[in-house]
């Protein structure tokens, strides 16, 4: 079976010009040569630090940014190249949730127009619109009176749950999650990302899931794909990378999750220095600035992402790259993590 989405070496560069109209200065590499599938009913989680890229990955894989190069094919059809009439048709089946569930539902619209107005612009569920709204609501765990309430009338959950609603009405296949629980309480983030699974079982959808909180990820995720500076540098199937990262970077970013025993820490490392410019990214590997494990080769010469042990991993090191070993020292409990699993379990 092939993939419902596959990317083939996406490049999305964004040009600096000194003014609107002026010459180009600079270029901001932004995504650089990306690859990766997904399957319907999985969920592909794109992490890394602020400015790595993953976002503007979900942009352009619902092409709300035209890429520089690259294909982006959604069942058999490569979406740069779709005319608009066609691409027009795609987009009720792909769909995005926004971050901030403040500022993502128009504050003058009730909750009952919010959700007609996806269905008006394609056609769906005419003269039964009240009706599919109050489905909609039912769907995302929300009762039917609210439908005349305003966004201001809900807490940030309640609104997030509407956001999702907003994206199913047109009945998607895929939905890119742009950090969907970041801006939620914990116990609130728990409760959402039980509803987004539940809702892959019952509807067959697929996500790209934006995120930079690994615990999360870790618990609605099927795939991780590790970004660092508009690339992969890891990519596993959850549980591979989780239990045996083979990248230096994934395993700093792993080392930072406090683990939700009581008295219990991970050894973290701790990387060294900011990430560099995109303007200006490293020769070689572009993790190499930050590397402990970085020599001469890393300056020349691109790591390319290789499959290995049912990792693909681009560091020209790895095999003598060991993970951190486990549990070392008592430390205090991160009891934001302790909250947010129990509250994963319902406990
Ligand atoms: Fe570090 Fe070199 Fe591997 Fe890059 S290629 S991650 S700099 S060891």
């Amino acid at each position: 079976m092939s993939a419902l989405l596959r990317v083939e070496n996406l490049v999305k560069h964004f040009p600096i010009r000194r003014h609107l109209f002026g010459r180009q200065t600079a270029v901001v590499h932004a995504v650089d040569g990306l690859n990766f599938e997904l399957d319907a009913g999985d969920t592909m989680a794109l992490v890394g630090e602020s400015g790595c890229g993953k976002s503007t990955v979900g942009r352009l894989v619902l092409r709300l940014l035209d890429a520089t190069a690259g294909k982006v094919w959604f069942d058999g059809e490569d979406l740069m190249t779709l005319a608009p009439e066609r691409m027009r048709a795609r987009r009720r089946e792909l769909q995005m949730i926004f971050q901030d569930p403040y500022s993502s539902l128009n504050p003058r619209m009730t909750v009952e127009q919010t959700l007609a107005e996806p269905l008006a612009l394609h056609g769906l569920a005419r003269g039964r619109e009240r009706e599919r709204a109050a489905e909609l609501l039912n769907l995302v765990g929300l009762a039917p009176q609210y439908l005349q309430r305003y966004p201001h009338e809900f807490s940030g959950g309640q609104r997030q749950r509407i956001g999702i609603a907003r994206a199913l009405a047109v009945e998607p296949r895929l939905i890119v999650c742009d950090e969907p629980v970041s801006a939620l309480d914990v116990s609130i983030q728990a409760q959402v990302v039980n509803l987004l699974q539940d809702l892959q079982r019952r509807l067959g959808l697929a996500y790209v899931f934006i995120a930079h909180d690994l615990a999360v990820v870790k618990h609605i995720a099927t795939h991780v794909a590790v970004m660092y500076l508009g690339q992969i540098v890891e990519y596993a199937d959850k549980r591979s990378l989780f239990a045996a990262p083979r990248h230096p970077y994934t395993q700093a970013l792993l080392s930072a999750i406090p683990i939700a025993e009581p008295g219990l820490k991970r050894e973290q490392i701790l990387l060294q220095g900011d990430v560099p410019n995109p303007i200006d990214p490293p020769s070689g590997c572009r993790f190499r600035t930050r590397c402990p494990y970085a020599r001469e080769r890393c300056a020349q010469e691109v790591p390319e992402l290789r499959a290995i042990e049912g990792h693909s991993v681009a560091c020209h090191y790895w095999q003598e790259i060991m993970a951190p070993q486990g549990v070392v020292e008592r430390v205090v409990v991160n009891e934001r993590l302790v909250r947010l699993q129990s509250a994963f379990r319902g406990g």
